[in-house]
This record gives C-alpha cells, structure tokens and sequence, in this order.
C-alpha cells in the first residue's frame, strides 16, 4: 500500500525521519512517495507550496504523512498546511490527548483520555478579509449548515466506534447566534440518529477553564474551527505540550495525518526535536489503514520509552534532556525482535472524484427579503450621517445606524467612540424585492463611499440577522 510522504520544514524532517525508522523497524507494510511540498516549493516559485506532483500523488494515494509547514506571520503567503486541508476537502480534525506515565503534565493530569474534534474548513480559516477603510479590517466568518452536519456526524461515528458515551458541542451561540447558532442547531440534528449517546453542549470560555480544572469531565467534543485551534493547543498543554499532541484530518476521500505542533525553528538541528506527536499520528493513520496490530505494537514500546526517558538515572540526578536520536534509538532497541503477524493486507479504497460535491440541503418552504444592511466610510459624526441618509426618501425606512456593531442611533450613549465605518440598516414591513435594494445601494453610494452590503432575509419566518449591540 502506498502513501504520499512531505516531510516538512524546520524540524519535520529530523521528526519524520525519526518515525519511518521506526515504522521500519515495527514491520509496517508500507510504501512512501516522498514529495516536496511547503517552503520549498514556494521559494521555487509556487506560492500554494503544493506542486503538481504533490497533487497528483496524494489525489491517488489519499494519504498524506506530513511534517510541520512554515507559515509566515502577517504578509507573505498563505498556510500550505490550511490550503492543503481546504484543497482536499478535510473537514473534520481529529486530536487525541493522552497523558502517558513519566510525561511530566503542568496540572499534574494522568489517565487522560481526550478527544477534541475541530471543524477544519469553514469559520474565518476562509480567510476572506477585506480593509473596507483605512482603519478598518474585516474577516467574513462562514459557518454552513452542510459543514457543521458533516464534521457532527463524523463525531458521532467516531464516538460510536471508539465506545464513548458522551458527545459535548462547544460554541459561542450566546454571542454569535447565527453563525455558531448554525453550528450547534446541526449538532443537535445529527445527534437524533444517536440517542445511545448523550449530547450536551458548553461554551466555549467555560470550557477552557473547565477543562484546566477536570479534563477528565470530559469524552468527546466538537467545536468551530477557530475556537478549536486554541481549546485543542489547551488541551496539548494539559498532556505535557505540542510534543504530544497528534492530529487527523479527515476527509472524503483524502485524509492527512500530522502532528499539531509547528515547524520549532528554535530548535532545527539541536537533536532536541521531539517526534512523538509526529509518532502517534503516524499510528492513527495505521489503524486508519487497518493496520491495527503495527499500530499497537509502537504505541506499547513508545509508552516504554517514554517511561525510560524521564527516569532519573540515579537519586537527586535531573533527567536528562530530551534528545531526538536517543528516543530514537530507544524506541528502535524496544520494537527488537518484535514479530508483527501481517495477516492479510487492507486495500484503501480512495474515493475518485472528478469534479467537487455540491452538498447542498433541501430547500427551506420559504425565503423573503426584508432589507438590507449597507456599510459605508464616513467620519462624519452619527447624528450628521443619519441626517444625510434621512434625506434620502426610499421606500425601505432607516431603522438603525451601528458603528462597530454597536447601535448609535435612533438610540445611542456619548460613550460608544465611534470609527469611520457605519451600518445602517433599511428595512420593509412588506416584502422587499433585489431591484429595491440596488437601489437602495445606489441611493446610499451618492453620498457615502460604499463598504458593502448584507441582504435581510427571513427563512422559514425565522429572522435571519441579527440585532446590533444596544438594539431593542
Ligand atoms: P511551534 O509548534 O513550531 O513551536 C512552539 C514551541 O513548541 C517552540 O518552543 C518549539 O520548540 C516547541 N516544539 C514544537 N514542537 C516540538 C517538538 N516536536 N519537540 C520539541 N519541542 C517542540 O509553533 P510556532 O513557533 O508558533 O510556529 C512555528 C512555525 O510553524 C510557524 O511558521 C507556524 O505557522 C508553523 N506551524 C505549522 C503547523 C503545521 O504544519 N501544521 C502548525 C503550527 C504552526
């Protein structure tokens, strides 16, 4: 069975050299088509940082084995670890946190058995931002109903299989009541077709602390992909850090396994370059690919040396420091001797696909337009824009003006500062039709600079917008 191999920047390839000699060593039947793929590949010109045989490789193999990508902060170009997860359509990241004896653990956590699902496609990993004025920057946050249902699902199969009672949605409905109101609305959908499973859900923040003070409260949980970024490194912290947080992505149809940590550039050469993150993700995709017996035999003799590493050699003397070649070598001497009975090879079924999945869900009874929501620069004071936008006689009525969210009028405080970006929101007590709002547009563009615009609409009779901060 062949896989696609990149084996990263920084210390991705001291780490993933590491796990093949042990994946060698335990026997696993596997074949690696190394392909370049990150930094390099950028520096030669292609910005994505996946060429044309990475594509073509993984597209055929449906796996791919990665190290950490460089990514760099502010400018330059974009997250090849997020493109490739967008690109091959890996919607659900899997992260498992085990604590393992010997891994000295902040909270002093043991026998933890956790696993955190993060959306991995949708959110503000869209990426879609926009400075609508100089002193305003803007990321558009998709959360889509086929998404959310998706990744839901995958949970609750997964949660099936593993034999977990309990499934726990994480969100921030209370803020975001559209967006991760979607997210926790399709939660509870797919959670009808496993009442076997308790479903219940928290916020965010709550379980942030909750989890420092009893991880173990918690089996299962789903979150949004931004919230998840920053829970799961939470959760790495609580098993002893990045060095022993492993990772899936998973697909339909193509599946990436990498470690969660990045590409350490503080330690690149140093032998200090931990490979267990890299390790047990390796053996997720093993038993991903069937290969269960391999996949058990590395995790018992990483929970040997693990256990031998952070022995003190002799009373009172430190531990040493950790060092990549003799976990190596370790890991290498306790696989020795060991026979792992191949029995009859899996066959990975990629699903081909020739062109994208429309996944679209059944049309709602009814969708009507009551208005719209126009953004435009102005740093004019709130009561001078509403006295322009008043002159303008349409039939949709102004009935209210935000600055950065916030109501400033009809009612409003001396206290909200206010910035150059306004939303004033037109609305209809009949039905408004598109051509009214063009130009309504229009109307408001001759006097303001346009930002953009958000139609009003009301799904099934259910308001599909929210109110401003300070609106009654
Ligand atoms: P990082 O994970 O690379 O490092 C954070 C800290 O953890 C550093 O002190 C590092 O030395 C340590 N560390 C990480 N992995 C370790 C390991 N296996 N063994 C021992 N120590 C380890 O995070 P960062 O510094 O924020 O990011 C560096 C680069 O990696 C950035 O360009 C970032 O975009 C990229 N990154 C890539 C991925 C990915 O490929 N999936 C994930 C996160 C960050």
């Amino acid at each position: 069975m062949k896989i696609t191999v990149a084996k990263g920047d920084g210390i991705g390839p001291e780490v993933m050299g590491a796990v093949l000699d042990i994946f060698k060593k335990a026997q696993v039947p596997l074949e690696y088509e190394q392909v370049p793929m990150g930094k390099e590949v950028v520096l030669a010109g292609n910005r994505t940082g996946i060429g044309e045989s990475a594509r073509h490789s993984v597209e055929s193999t449906g796996i791919l084995f990665k190290g950490p990508m460089e990514t760099p902060k502010g400018g330059g170009y974009k997250s090849v670890n997020v493109t490739a997860r967008k690109i091959w359509g890996t919607f659900a990241n899997k992260r498992v946190y085990r604590s393992f004896h010997g891994v000295p653990t902040p909270t002093g956590v043991h026998g933890l058995n956790l696993t955190m699902v993060r959306e991995n496609i949708e959110d503000t990993y869209g990426a879609i931002e926009h400075m609508q004025t100089h002193d305003v920057a803007q990321c558009r946050r998709f959360i889509t109903r086929p998404g959310s249902e998706q990744v839901h699902r995958y949970t609750f199969e997964m949660a099936v299989r593993k034999g977990a009672r309990r499934v726990t949605c994480a969100h921030k409905a209370n803020i975001m009541k559209m967006t991760d109101g979607l997210f926790l609305e399709a939660f509870y959908d797919v959670a009808k077709d496993y009442p076997q499973i308790e479903a219940d859900d928290v916020i965010v923040d709550a379980l942030a602390m909750r989890l420092v003070l009893d991880p173990s409260e918690f089996e299962v949980v789903v979150l949004p992909n931004l919230q998840g970024d920053i829970v799961t490194d939470l959760a790495a912290g609580l098993v002893g850090g990045l060095a022993y947080a492993p990772s899936a992505n998973i697909g339909d149809g193509i599946c990436i396994f990498e470690a969660v940590h990045g590409t350490a550039p503080d330690i690149v050469g140093q032998d200090r370059a931990n490979p267990t993150a890299l390790l047990l993700s390796g053996t997720m995709m093993l038993r991903h690919l069937g290969l269960v017996a391999h996949a058990s035999v590395i995790e018992n003799a990483l929970e040997r040396t693990l256990r031998a590493m952070h022995r003190r050699p002799d009373l009172g003397q430190p531990i040493p420091p950790f060092r990549t070649s003799v976990f190596t070598e370790k890991m290498l001497d306790a696989l020795d001797g060991i026979h792992v009975a191949l029995g009859q090879l899996p066959r990975l079924e990629v699903r081909r696909r020739t062109e994208p999945k429309m996944r679209v869900t059944p049309d709602p009874k009814s969708t009507v337009l009551r208005g719209v929501d126009v953004f435009f620069e102005s740093a004019l004071s709130p009561k001078a824009v509403e006295a322009q936008l008043a002159e303008l006689g349409s039939r949709l009525k102004l009935t209210m003006i935000s600055n950065r969210g916030t109501q400033v009028t009809p009612v409003g405080s001396a206290y909200t500062d206010c910035v150059n970006h306004y939303r004033a929101r037109f609305e209809s007590e009949g039905l408004v039709s598109q051509q009214e709002i063009v130009l309504q547009l229009g109307a408001v563009g001759e006097r303001f600079r346009l930002c953009g615009a958000e139609w009003l609409r009301e799904i099934d009779g259910a308001q599909g917008y929210s109110l401003a901060q300070g609106q009654g």
